[in-house]
């Protein structure tokens, strides 16, 4: 049997082979996954896991690619998608248990519905509850770590554990989780507060998006911040806005975002980010930190 066969056999959504992975970021760009998967549970994705290590083909998680940029000779071996079947949350007092694959913007509008508090800055955050874990996300002065009680995972060892928030530690965009397993669910603490207040206050957040950024696709801010000075406040004065490479262009709404208003590759978009940084460093003698992740093979 081969690799295929045998996913196909172990998941009940089955396994999709060569598959583009511009369809699944919100770049719309990258090249192809050897085998993209999308298993239904907790004990597939223990299969999944199982599997890559008696096989030794490596495995990347994936949650809604909306901070990645996939390199155009794609990944090789097994993408795994935390998606619709990890999207649940469930109320325990003022907490919420929340499956990995939830969109971060349907758990805002949920706890603001439910009346606790602390997530509204996620609305219109478009990662899933996995990712914004990872990369710890957060706006409007606020970030997702600072709410978690415990994550549950599957480790890349086969096992399932939970972690207590004293396991966890959360950075401006970045925690300790990467490379630790890939994420099932998490508690998160809220306080108790008033429905309508909260509601308004996501449905501000999400106004206040639209009107800021870009609506091409992009995955959100390139670069962390500085912490002297945002780093789109540098693009912007040292001449970046506008700078292309190929289709890949710096927007002129929100010059830490570069959108690809169609036909970019990832080769473009990485080149752009080089050149962007180039221009800070000569301008500014600051050197820019990319806050996506870059991943996958050069074409
Ligand atoms: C228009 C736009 C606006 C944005 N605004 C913001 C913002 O205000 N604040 C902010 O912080 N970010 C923002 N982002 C970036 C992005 O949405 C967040 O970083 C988001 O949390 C990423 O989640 P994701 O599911 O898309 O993760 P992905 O991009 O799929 O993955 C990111 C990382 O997390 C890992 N990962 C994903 N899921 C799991 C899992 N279940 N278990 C283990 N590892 C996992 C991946 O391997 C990868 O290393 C924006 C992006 C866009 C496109």
């Amino acid at each position: 049997m081969n690799l295929k066969q045998e996913f196909a056999r172990l998941l009940q959504a089955g396994v999709k082979e060569n598959e583009p992975m511009s369809r699944h970021t919100s770049w719309q760009v990258g090249g192809l996954a050897d085998y993209y998967l999308l298993p239904a549970d907790e004990g597939e994705l223990q299969e999944i896991v199982r599997l890559s290590r008696e096989k030794e083909v490596p495995l990347f998680v994936f949650g809604n690619g909306t901070n990645l940029l996939v390199r155009d000779g794609g990944i090789r071996g097994l993408v795994v998608h935390i998606g619709a079947p990890f999207s649940y949350i469930r109320r325990e007092g003022s907490s919420l248990r929340v499956g990995a694959g939830t969109p971060l913007t349907l758990l805002a509008r949920r706890a603001a519905r439910e009346g606790l508090q602390g997530l509204g800055f996620g609305g219109g955050i478009p990662g899933s509850l996995g990712g914004a874990l990872v990369m710890n996300a957060g706006a409007f002065g606020s970030y997702i770590g600072r709410l978690v009680a415990e994550i549950r995972l599957v480790r890349f060892a086969g096992e399932a554990v939970t972690l207590g928030r004293e396991e966890i530690a959360f950075g401006y965009r970045r925690s300790n989780l990467a490379g630790r397993g890939i994420i099932v669910e998490a508690l998160l603490e809220l306080e108790p507060g008033d429905p309508a207040a909260l509601q308004r206050e996501v449905e501000k957040h999400l106004a206040e998006r639209r009107r800021r950024h870009p609506a091409l696709p992009s995955a959100g801010s390139v670069f962390r911040n500085p912490t002297h000075r945002p780093a789109g406040s540098l693009i912007e004065a040292a001449g970046g806005k506008g700078l292309s490479v190929g289709s890949a262009r710096v927007s002129e709404q929100h010059a830490n975002f570069i959108v690809n208003p169609g036909g970019a590759s990832a080769g473009d978009i990485e080149r752009l980010i080089g050149k962007v940084q180039r221009l800070v460093r000569e301008k500014f003698a600051v050197e820019l930190q990319p806050e996506v992740r870059i991943v996958g093979e050069e074409r």
